[in-house]
């Protein structure tokens, strides 16, 4: 962003509050950047007893992941992972528990974690372009590469679910 969306002057960086943040050269404005990370639902889906990874239509091959996706306004992100579920995957979620939340720096997200019982067929969105399912054992194994924040909330589920 180079121009203020307020009143168009440019915008400078400053100070503010302690963190250098970009804000309007015109005093009599002074809006300011504040760049406050976005909340984003994400869920583990637990699927006929396996676990349910999903490769998105734009990662490379071999990379699966959550299902993931935006709070609508006003929805509660219990609802939204349940949403998210029946969008990109056609299932039914039933039991719902939260993992925990988790900072995605690198998109300037929060990631909320749901594992998420899911029944029905699965009829995959346009999003989604694969599937699989896994095992206890095969998601322990699991390389998630460069997909950290995956690989903590995976690794935090399995140490409350298995002894
Ligand atoms: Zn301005």
């Amino acid at each position: 962003m180079k121009y203020c969306p307020e009143c168009k002057a440019d915008l400078n960086t400053r100070c503010v509050d302690g963190i250098e943040r970009l804000t309007c050269s015109d005093p009599q404005c002074r809006f300011t950047v504040w760049d406050n990370p976005v909340p984003v639902v994400a869920g583990l889906v637990t699927y006929r007893d396996k676990l349910l990874l999903a490769r998105n239509r734009a990662w490379p091959e071999g990379v699966f992941s959550m299902i993931t996706g935006y709070l609508e306004r006003h929805e509660a992100p219990a609802e939204a992972i349940r949403r998210e579920t029946r969008e990109e995957l056609g299932l039914e979620v039933g039991d719902i528990r939260f993992i925990g939340h988790y900072p995605f720096i690198a998109k300037n997200q929060l990631i909320m974690a749901f594992a998420v019982r899911a029944e029905g067929d699965i009829h995959l969105n346009e999003e989604l372009s694969e599937f699989e399912l896994l095992d206890l054992n095969q998601i322990r194994q699991k390389d998630f590469g460069r997909l950290v924040v995956t690989a903590k909330i995976v690794s935090d589920w399995l140490a409350r679910v298995t002894p």
